[in-house]
């Protein structure tokens, strides 16, 4: 049984030495967070241990930037906390950091190449005077990391609100019954996204398959695909009448969007020299049509390049058409950028931090994270 953070006596945390684990795994640009959203999710868990009197070390991990330096500024805006940086090698001048400021955010984990090796060495330095972990990153809980697996085995262990959250309505995408059920896959990396297909083949009332996922079905189907993007790693050989394919398409003979016009077109007549670039407006309409009648929705992946305005049309319309239903889960870090900025961010009724944590979960796959909290036991 996993144990969440609302279980530990309040009291009990007053004085208290606390690791979380947190994702600013987040877009940059200078000093500027782009997308800060996933942030903006932990500060429920980090307030909350404030105000209980706890002394609090975040711990993360990011692969845009080496160092968190230039944007310790913006995540203290951003969790209305001031954070102090702790490098890797001043570890153990915690204790002198928190007298003068109740959170400290431990420099990007991965510089110490022990952490993706889930050390247990380097667990027991980084839990070293420390009472309490708290796991808030379910979106990273899908890797073997030694902040996230290894160190749940030295201290007494916790989810965070997040993470409970996150689990609470990812689970619901699994039980409810699958009469009403939808689920939408777009984007790219089929190897991430088949299985989550094939897990709901008896979960789910129908799956519609979009962007460029949806080109690796049309080549194991045999049609010419042009130059459209294609993962030929693994062949997406469901035939099932649950899963549905686009029927049409916009396509371009560039990718970027700049110099070429696009075209609508169907899959059997698709040139050499183009691509599949988004959903056709046919597909839009019985898209729609198919969300307009469910009851429940869970959606990751764009339509079609959707960074590429010529090219959002078909995502926009799925956005707006999931917006509409009462029952909606999202997430994936794309198809997050796209709804927030056309504006419906707060339109779902949950939107997941997570994208490959995500999926692992959706495709009934075991995160090493919520292993090592005992959430399988
Ligand atoms: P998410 O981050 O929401 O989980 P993915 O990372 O799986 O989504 O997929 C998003 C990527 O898929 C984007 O970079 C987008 O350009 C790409 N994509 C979607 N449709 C197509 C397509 N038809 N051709 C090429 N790339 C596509
Ligand atoms: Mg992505």
């Amino acid at each position: 049984m996993i144990k969440y953070l609302s279980e530990i006596n309040k009291n009990e945390l007053a004085g208290k030495k606390v690791l979380v684990r947190v994702d600013f795994n987040v877009p940059v640009k200078g000093k500027e967070i782009e997308e800060n959203y996933r942030v903006k999710a932990h500060k429920e868990t980090i307030d909350y241990l404030i105000d209980k009197g706890a002394k609090v070390l975040l711990i993360s991990h990011i692969t845009t930037i080496d160092s968190f330096n230039p944007i310790v500024e913006s995540l203290s805006l951003c969790l209305d906390q001031v954070i102090t940086m702790v490098p890797l090698a001043e570890l153990g001048s915690v204790d002198t950091l928190f007298q003068v400021s109740p959170v400290l955010l431990l420099d990007n984990i991965r510089q110490d190449k022990r952490e993706e090796k889930n050390d247990m060495e380097f667990a027991l330095d980084l839990s070293k005077g420390f009472d309490f972990y708290i796991n808030d990153a379910f979106s990273a809980s899908h890797r073997s990391h030694a902040s996230i697996s290894a160190i749940a085995k030295i201290l007494p262990s916790y989810g965070g609100f997040l993470m409970k959250k996150e689990i609470e309505n990812l689970s619901k995408a699994l039980s409810e019954p699958a009469e009403g059920k939808i689920v939408i896959l777009g984007g790219a990396k089929i190897s991430t996204k088949l299985p989550v297909i094939k897990n709901f083949l008896d979960k789910a009332e129908k799956i519609l398959v979009g962007g460029a996922i949806a080109n690796n079905f049309f080549r194991a189907q045999g049609f010419e695909t042009g130059i459209s993007v294609v993962d030929d790693t693994i062949s997406a050989d469901i035939n099932n009448p649950k899963v549905i394919l686009p029927e049409d398409f916009i396509t371009s003979g560039d990718l970027s969007g700049k110099d070429f016009p696009s075209y609508h077109k169907e899959i059997s007549d698709i040139p050499k020299s183009e691509a599949i670039v988004d959903i056709g407006t046919k597909t839009i309409d019985n898209y729609n049509q198919i969300i307009s009648q469910s009851s429940m929705i869970i959606w990751n992946g764009p339509m079609g390049i959707g960074e590429i305005k010529q090219f959002a049309a078909g995502t926009n319309a799925i956005a707006a058409a999931v917006a509409r239903i009462s029952n909606s889960i999202i997430g994936g870090g794309d198809t997050i950028a796209a709804v927030d900025k056309i504006g419906l961010l707060d339109k779902y009724s949950f939107v997941s931090t997570s994208g490959g944590a995500m999926l692992e979960f959706l495709a009934g796959e075991k995160l090493s994270g919520l292993e090592a909290l005992g959430y399988y036991e």
